[in-house]
């Protein structure tokens, strides 16, 4: 016997190569039984509760109120009062909140992480490296606007708007309230927020962040409750509402506010492209896909929920995309193993059950990884589809959780016509190693946002919107100051 044989003799070898458990504790966190609603700087009581729950077994996590139409109307009051001074602010003192904001976000950083996990189901590992630290990002970068506007925006006098009403979705909470309020506090205006029903909590610490800040009162508000609430603050005196969800609700809002001097953006659905050609590197496209439909699972608006093959690389790119899938570790959000967590919620479940009883009543072929899945909560194991004609629904539709439908193409411009077609236009994906194939694809997709060689990379500097029905208005970037001023 060599050593080596002789050591590897006596130390055990693992039978097999499973992760072992790694949860993160939960102890961080802190919550209140019962939260009211954060007006003023203050936390006024509501009328009316509902329990907020923890997607992964069910469980309550504690009771959030549902503001009525007056409260709705007194937080927006409030915020108006609030309007001059936080307005007349120099651009540098705004700063220096924003980026105090920044850094609470950042020392706090694990707390919130545990806390998104808990109560909207996505692995802790995405919201300990992707959503909070790029919503502290949102607030570093528009901090450094704040004394910037005239540079910004040259000759043209902006001015705010006055009060924002922000409504905002389920799947990255505290993302989307970053996208909202640092824009909208480093140009001048006050805000009144509702988070979405599903996932407020991240939302209600945040209101700690904002009085550690010591932000004047009555710049942030933040207002809880179901949809109800959410056509109250759009009916409300506010200057402008900046809405995130989805394309139905959006086109809704729109109908509102139409006729009204209100500014409005809308940031909706998607049925994003996700295009691989054949001179791709195939490893790294497999890894694309995945991140680009099973990341946050699949609840993003921008997800890569079509992916379009060429034909000559079909069979390799399916096969290595199943070896894939397999490995995939589907369970406990809060488990720093998970590569995929829970659905947000039995309604969203219901929704992503009916369109995949849809694609396999139409005729498409389905694999879904060989997981086991939680007995309590709410689960779905990420799933392909091939065999996808263009007609069927889950090619059409949004499905918004862990699903795939794969196409395939034979030419650059049946590549192009396939992606567009789609009463949406949010995001795109190309995978190829030609550059010119890039930027000669790039021009030619009907998306806000085209990744070349990588999906779902998101970064304050940049703009992300739609075209056609994923709304209109841009956030991120100088673009996204912009629906948040007014012009002489
Ligand atoms: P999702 O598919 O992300 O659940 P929704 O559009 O239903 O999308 O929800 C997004 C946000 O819009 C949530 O905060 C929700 O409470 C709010 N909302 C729902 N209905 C309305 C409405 N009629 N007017 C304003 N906001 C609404």
């Amino acid at each position: 016997m060599t050593d080596l044989e002789k050591r590897s003799d006596r130390s055990p070898v693992p039978a097999d190569w499973t992760y072992a458990p790694a949860p993160e504790s939960t102890d961080i966190v802190r919550l209140q039984e019962r939260y009211g609603l954060y007006v003023g700087g203050e936390w006024l009581e509501a009328a009316e509760h509902y329990a907020t729950i923890a997607p992964r077994d069910e469980s309550p996590l504690a009771n959030v109120a549902q503001a009525s139409e007056a409260d709705v109307r007194n937080a927006v009051g409030v915020a108006r009062e609030a309007a001059a001074a936080w307005a007349a602010l120099p651009g540098s003192e705004r700063a220096k909140y924003l980026f105090r904001i920044a850094r609470i976000l950042a020392e706090r950083s694990r707390e919130f992480a545990v806390l998104e996990s808990l109560n909207g189901g996505k692995p802790i590992k995405e919201s300990r490296d992707v959503d909070i630290p790029l919503a502290a990002a949102h607030f570093f970068y528009y901090a450094g606007w704040a004394d910037k506007l005239e540079y910004a925006f040259p000759n043209r006098e902006p001015r705010p708007l006055g009060v924002a009403g922000q409504i905002i979705p389920w799947n990255f909470p505290l993302l989307m309230l970053s996208w909202k309020i640092a824009p909208a506090l480093a140009a001048g205006n006050t805000v009144v927020l509702k988070p979405a029903e599903t996932t407020p909590l991240t939302a209600l610490l945040f209101c700690d962040v904002v009085r550690q800040a010591e932000l004047p009162p009555g710049v942030v508000n933040i207002v809880t409750g179901d949809g109800s609430t959410g056509a109250a603050l759009v009916d409300a005196d506010v200057d402008k509402i900046a809405f995130t969800g989805s394309t139905e609700v959006g086109k809704a809002i729109q109908r509102r506010v139409a006729g009204t001097d209100k500014k409005l953006t809308l940031e909706l659905g998607g049925k994003a492209a996700n295009i691989v050609f054949d001179d791709a590197a195939l490893d790294q496209a497999v890894e694309g896909i995945v991140n680009g439909i099973y990341f946050n699972q699949g609840h993003v608006c921008c997800a890569g929920s079509r992916l379009f093959v060429q034909e000559s690389i079909y069979e390799p790119v399916v096969e290595k995309l199943k070896k894939r899938m397999a490995t995939l570790r589907v369970g406990d959000p809060l488990d720093k193993n998970t590569d995929v967590g829970a659905i947000n919620s039995r309604m969203q479940l219901e929704k992503i059950e009916e369109l995949v009883a849809a694609g396999k009543e139409e005729g498409a072929e389905i694999y879904q990884s060989p997981c086991r899945l939680p007995e309590k909560g709410y689960w779905f194991a990420p799933t392909v589809f091939t065999n996808v004609a263009q007609s069927y629904r889950i090619a059409q539709e949004e499905i918004f959780g862990p699903v795939l439908s794969v196409l395939t193409f034979r030419t650059p411009d049946e590549a192009v016509e396939k992606a567009n077609n789609t009463p949406y236009g949010l995001s795109a994906g190309i995978w190829t190693e030609k550059g010119s194939r890039i930027l000669w694809m790039a021009q030619r997709l009907r998306a806000g946002v085209v990744w070349a060689n990588t999906f779902n990379r998101f970064d304050p500097t940049s703009p992300f919107g739609g075209y056609k029905e994923s709304g209109f208005g841009r956030e991120g970037g100088l673009h996204g100051l912009e629906p948040y001023l007014d012009f002489v």
